[in-house]
């Protein structure tokens, strides 16, 4: 298959040195040494253990992320943090655009695009999330949501650039909440969200889902011809599980 497959935990605003360092112990120990090659782990540490959990990882085939960038180069821009800062601990995946941005501290689509420029100027390979809240849901626009957020957060981007990115369909309405949306309604919005791009873009553009992924429910979730992968977040802060969840990919 030419598309990577991708498995990204998100620990928002979780974790200290003390904690992440008992977590990232057992994560490194017990990490599949059979995950395939097309896999990539990536996990998304708050700003303060990038450097911590850097130094970890080196050596294995865990990448590093980060869950929000600015849309600046650099400047008065009193507390955001660079692409250029990002990259000097070592970070490659940025997460734009999670829902949790979105909903509470008011970025937009307009911004969301903004920042996704800055990151692929700087080589930095965007995590772009979408996803309808559960009103929308209900109201059947799921599909109407994901293809605005898709022409207004990615808008202006070429081809070569869209080839870059990694998109996380993420209903509001199953991220932290235990419900996850079934296999099949995750599929048919995922396999929308292709037709959204060229052939060429879309051959190669890994689609992960997120919302409630666990060890449970990864394995049918990622049996799906179009899903690529997960976001997760609770799952990601407790080694078995998040093994689990990457372990579904063998
Ligand atoms: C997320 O934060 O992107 C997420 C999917 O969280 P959770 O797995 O906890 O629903």
């Amino acid at each position: 298959m030419e598309r990577r497959r991708v498995i990204a935990g998100n620990w928002k605003m979780n974790m200290t040195q003390e904690s992440a360092k008992v977590l990232m112990l057992d994560v490194i120990k017990w990490m599949p040494k059979n995950l395939p090659a097309d896999v990539d782990v990536v996990l998304c540490v708050p700003y303060t253990l990038l450097n911590f959990v850097g130094e970890m990882i080196k050596g294995t085939r865990i990448k590093l992320g980060a869950q929000n960038v600015s849309w600046a180069e650099k400047g008065a821009f009193t507390g955001e943090i660079s692409s250029a800062q990002l990259i000097e601990t070592g970070v490659t995946h940025v997460i734009v655009g999670h829902s949790e941005r979105r909903e509470m501290f008011n970025e937009t689509c307009e911004m969301v695009n903004k920042k996704i420029k800055t990151a692929l100027a700087n080589n930095l390979t965007p995590i772009f999330c979408i996803g309808e809240s559960l009103e929308q849901f209900d109201r059947g626009e799921t599909k109407a949501v994901v293809a605005r957020q898709v022409k207004e957060g990615l808008n202006d981007l070429t081809e070569d650039e869209l080839k870059k990115i990694i998109i996380a369909y993420e209903p509001i309405w199953a991220i932290g909440t235990g419900k996850t949306a079934s296999s099949k309604d995750a599929q048919e919005t995922i396999e929308f969200i292709r037709t959204q791009f060229s052939t060429k873009v879309s051959k190669t553009l890994p689609i992960l889902y997120g919302g409630s992924m666990n060890k449970d429910n990864a394995k049918e979730l990622l049996s799906q011809p179009d899903i690529d992968g997960g976001l997760i977040g609770g799952a990601s802060l407790k080694a078995h599980d998040f093994l689990c969840v990457a372990g579904s990919c063998i």
